[in-house]
């Protein structure tokens, strides 16, 4: 049985403020608890999301690490720094990184390998563009990403990851992919999980992100294949991102 696991990715966005809201408003409610939950703000506000989470069940977060392990990488952060603060999750892969920073299959596998190495486990985003799903090759970028760094892992560190599915033309477009088109690519993630080992394919989570809302939640996570969400709009307002973690448990 694979726990639900819902991951808010504030990106930059967020403040001091939102972050003791969330604390304050999530240390008075019941969280359903067969569901994670983590939020991931962004760098400079872990130390304050580390304290103000420590009487909720929220688990801290982060957004992207460097592969290296100190040196002269100006504004970089270290795994295991974000290990000092508590962080359990790091997202790698995301395709802000991808396309903004230019972090390519290669760069996304080095910074997946470091984070298993600090103890953190990577959440490995991978998904198409329009342009890839509209050529009939959705499936075939998804598994190719998802083989990029899975085939630099060994079989322990591979059980320690989580994969997020998030189609390119559905984060912050308001278009979500439907319940089908979603768990159509979850099963193939699984089916290709198979082939590096069958427990593997059983345990490992597999999140969709993607224009995830209260609305749409309930109906994605009721696919089979889908274990969770990852939320980046809906995870700033604490009613909404608590409704969505309500349609997990
Ligand atoms: C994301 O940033 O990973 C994401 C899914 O964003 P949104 O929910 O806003 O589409």
């Amino acid at each position: 049985m694979r726990m639900p696991l819902i991951a808010g990715n504030w990106k930059m966005n967020g403040s001091l403020a939102l972050v003791d809201e969330f604390g304050q408003r999530c240390a008075n409610v019941d969280m359903p608890p067969s569901v994670e939950v983590v939020v991931l703000p962004p760098a400079p506000y872990l130390a304050a999301a580390q304290a103000a989470f420590e009487k909720t069940a929220l688990q801290v977060g982060a957004q992207t690490l460097n592969p290296e392990p100190g040196g002269a990488y100006t504004g970089e952060v270290s795994a295991a720094m974000l290990a000092e603060f508590g962080v359990g999750y790091v997202l790698v892969g995301h395709s802000e990184r991808r396309s903004l920073y230019h972090e390519d299959d290669e760069a996304v596998s080095a910074r997946a390998r470091a984070a298993l190495d600090a103890g953190l486990s990577p959440i490995l985003c991978v998904g198409e563009t329009l342009e890839e799903r509209d050529a009939g090759d959705s499936e075939a970028v998804v598994l190719s990403q998802v083989k990029a760094v899975f085939d630099t892992l060994d079989a322990r560190q591979r059980e320690r990851m989580v994969i997020a599915y998030e189609p390119v033309w559905a984060i912050g477009t308001g278009r979500t992919a439907t319940p089908e088109q979603a768990q159509a690519v979850h099963a193939a993630i699984r089916a290709c999980l198979v082939d590096y080992d069958k427990g593997l394919a059983t345990v490992l989570r597999l999140l969709y992100g993607g224009s995830m809302k209260r609305e749409n939640a309930a109906e994605l996570l009721a696919q089979p294949d889908i274990d969770g969400g990852l939320i980046g709009g809906a995870s700033l307002k604490v009613d909404d991102f608590l409704a969505i973690c309500q349609s997990a448990g």
